[in-house]
């Protein structure tokens, strides 16, 4: 296997060298130099900046908080889902899903007025997204950090999810240099749950010869993950579509000086940020 990468974002930090697969027979980056236990590495260090009150802590469940991950990607940013939409993604009976949902009005993080719409408050937005942020420097951690493989760590973070304290969410944020971007290229809210809009279209909707960065790659379908790393699809890299075969055929990329074939059936869990035209 070659070298994916020289660079790449990977969470938008230095520590990572290359981008690694989970299980790779390559050598992996060796572990920094152990340094002997300092008197002062026992000692609480304080976060600098410290956390700010906004991110106060709500008493949400690991199951909350995936149903309020569930209800903002369902809701598309403003829209208004129903209980069975809300069971079907969340594979539960309807009758979980509205118990869930009472519990979650009750905290003030939806309105359900009877039989009507689901939203999400202001604040649902915010827890939501604020699992979002928890999810994703989790994601980063383990690559940066703990050297995991890119395809490895969505399982991995979905995981611990539930095990960490938001005083962890801080120091991960902290430690990493608050990164910007998952390993897979998605934004990380910022502490307040506020998460930067990205203009992005499939790789399959990108016109021929126009010039773009990959913005995306699917971090929860990992064997496809996989095969878009082995092949140097990862994010930042620039990328262009030279031209597609007909009948649903495959793209011809321009990736770096490579040309790389890719079928369409993986090029649209691709997303690009089309360069001005
Ligand atoms: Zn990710």
């Amino acid at each position: 296997m070659e070298n994916l990468a020289s660079g790449g974002r990977l969470g938008d930090g230095p520590a990572l060298p290359l981008l690694s697969l989970g299980r790779s027979s390559e050598p992996r980056p060796g572990p920094r130099a152990a340094r002997p236990i300092q008197p002062g590495d026992l000692m609480p260090k304080p976060l600098k900046p410290p956390a700010p009150a906004t991110a106060r802590e709500m008493p949400l469940t690991q199951t909350m908080r995936e149903y309020l991950k569930t209800a903002y990607r369902l809701c598309n940013g403003g829209d208004s889902l129903t209980v069975t939409a809300l069971a079907e993604a969340q594979r539960v009976a309807p009758a979980s899903a509205t118990a869930m949902v009472k519990k979650l009005t009750r905290l003030g993080l939806f309105t359900h007025p009877h039989y009507g719409a689901i939203r999400l408050t202001e604040e649902g937005v915010r827890q939501a997204l604020l699992a979002v942020r928890r999810h994703r420097l989790l994601e980063c951690f383990l690559v940066r950090v703990l050297r995991y493989g890119v395809d490895e760590v969505h399982d991995e973070s979905h995981r611990l999810e539930p095990a960490i304290s938001e005083r962890f969410v801080a120091k991960m944020d902290d430690v990493l240099g608050h990164p910007r971007h998952c390993p897979h290229g998605d934004p990380i809210p910022d502490v307040n749950g506020a998460m930067e809009k990205v203009e992005k279209i499939p790789l399959t909707q990108l016109e021929e010869g126009r010039a773009a960065q990959i913005a995306t790659i699917p971090g929860s379908k990992r064997d496809l993950l996989r095969y878009l790393i082995k092949l140097g699809i990862i994010p930042e890299r620039p990328i262009c579509v030279l031209r597609r075969e007909p009948f649903g055929g495959p793209l011809h990329l321009k990736l770096g000086r490579k040309t790389v074939l890719l079928g369409p059936e993986a090029a649209e869990h691709v997303y690009v940020c089309a360069a001005e035209a």
